[in-house]
């Protein structure tokens, strides 16, 4: 069994940053990463260029309040520290609307830079850890733990667990060591997908497909108690609907369709009309364009495909003229491209997820070190903590904060 002073248990964000703070104070910590490569889910983050913080942050972007020590960890390692720690390894940042990418606007240029912040003889790549157990002293106090690999034991005297939430499992995170670390005492709040997108299935939902507007979205529960509310580009897919602001929501649906598999949404499709000026448009046109077909009503304003799945779900003829339009389908066509009310059948799912909301309570972590409340010796940081961010850099902004407190703390420094 081969002992090691500080062993940390995946590679990627969180983990990285970890392994970077322990060797700046000097120290060795171990990663052991079960994926051929390390950071492999940076890679795919903002599309490829990785929104690695955002320059606007607040308590409620990662749902939890000022009084919440997550904040305080969010404060020691900002988004200002954050930059130019990446900057000082020499990637700049661009920023746009707050949102910061590495000026090459490549996700690999910061993945890279934090690789060679980390000693390569201490990583060990395709190789998952197990379990863990804490080693016990004859007079029962806790000096270290093993850790069981598919390939190996190790005596460690520290373990910093990394390992990620359940989202989006290509890239290596599988909620494996919610186990782990339930077997160790730990409470772990049921995770359920964030930012994903929607699933709507119905048949009008088919025409929709491809189509982009610029609206708002809210999620109800069944009760029609209103949960979350966001707007900007709805994408409109032919299962569902997607878009930044439906990931917005989506963990609020989620956390509902866990609760009582009921949840629901509320679309406005068209935001630049009051629903009295869209009725008077469309009565307007109705008047002015008899011969027209009613799929050409709102032409020039809203995309066809959509006015399309609207009458589907009206249950009008898209060929009818608009002279044969009663005034009470008129106004069924305007609540419904105003108020567009869906059950949703279920998100997208982990796959489809970029963060997991859920994962080790709170109460259970000392936001002073991150360290755990429940294990000594033992250290959180990442999405297998119960933290999860809006879109925009948050969620890498958690790993690098979480992680460099758990690395320099685990290394016995400041
Ligand atoms: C497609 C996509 C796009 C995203 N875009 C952005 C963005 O632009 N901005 C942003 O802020 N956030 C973004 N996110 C979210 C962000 O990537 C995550 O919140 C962040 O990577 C979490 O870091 P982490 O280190 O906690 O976990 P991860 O990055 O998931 O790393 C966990 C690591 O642990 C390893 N591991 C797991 N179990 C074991 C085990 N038993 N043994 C050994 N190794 C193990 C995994 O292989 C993985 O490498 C995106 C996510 C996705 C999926």
């Amino acid at each position: 069994m081969r002992s090691v002073p500080i062993l940390i248990v995946g590679g990627g964000a969180a983990g990285m940053m970890a392994a970077a703070a322990v060797s700046g104070c000097g120290k060795k910590a171990l990663i052991i990463e079960k994926m051929n490569q390390l950071g492999k889910k940076i890679l795919a983050t903002g599309n490829g260029r990785c929104n690695y913080t955002n320059l606007r942050q607040k308590p409620e972007f990662y749902h939890v309040d000022e009084t919440d020590g997550v904040w305080e960890i969010l404060k020691r390692f900002d988004e200002k520290q954050a930059i130019s720690f990446f900057k000082d390894a020499g990637v700049y940042p661009r920023e746009r609307d707050g949102y910061v990418y590495p000026m090459s606007l490549q996700a690999v240029s910061l993945r890279n830079c934090l690789q060679r912040k980390i000693d390569k003889k201490w990583v060990h790549l395709e190789e998952e850890v197990l379990e863990i157990t804490q080693n016990m002293s004859e007079l029962g106090k806790c000096t270290g733990f093993v850790v069981k690999t598919d390939k190996d034991r190790y005596l460690a005297k520290k373990v910093i667990i990394t390992a990620g939430g359940m989202a989006s499992k290509c890239h290596g995170s599988n909620g494996a060591c919610f186990d782990i670390l339930k077997s160790l005492g730990h409470t772990i709040i049921k995770p359920v997908p964030a930012l994903t997108w929607l699933k709507i299935e119905e048949k009008y939902t088919k025409l929709w497909a491809g189509v982009r507007v610029n609206g708002k979205i809210k999620a109800y529960d069944e009760n029609k108690n209103e949960l979350a509310e966001d707007s900007g580009e709805l994408q409109l897919v032919s299962t569902g609907i997607s878009g930044i602001p439906v990931f917005q929501i989506s963990r609020y649906i989620s956390r509902q369709l866990e609760k009582t598999k009921r949840a629901y949404i509320e679309a406005d499709f068209l935001t630049e009309f009051s629903k009295d000026e869209l009725l008077g448009e469309i009565l307007r046109r109705r008047q002015d364009e008899q011969e027209l077909e009613a799929s050409y009503i709102l032409e020039g304003i809203m995309n066809n495909k959509l006015v399309d799945a609207i009458l589907s779900r009206a249950g009008i003829n898209k060929n009818s003229k608009l002279k044969d339009l009663t005034t009470e389908q008129c106004e069924q066509i305007c609540s419904l491209i105003k108020k567009f009310e869906a059950e949703v059948k279920d998100t997208a799912g982990f796959d489809n997820a970029q963060v997991t909301c859920g994962g080790v309570s709170k109460r259970e972590v000392n936001f002073k070190n991150m360290s755990s409340k429940i294990c000594k010796g033992l250290y959180l940081a990442g999405e297998i903590v119960d933290v999860d961010g809006i879109c925009g850099g948050y969620n890498l902004q958690w790993a690098w904060s979480s992680g460099y407190i758990a690395g320099i703390s685990a290394a016995g420094g400041k």
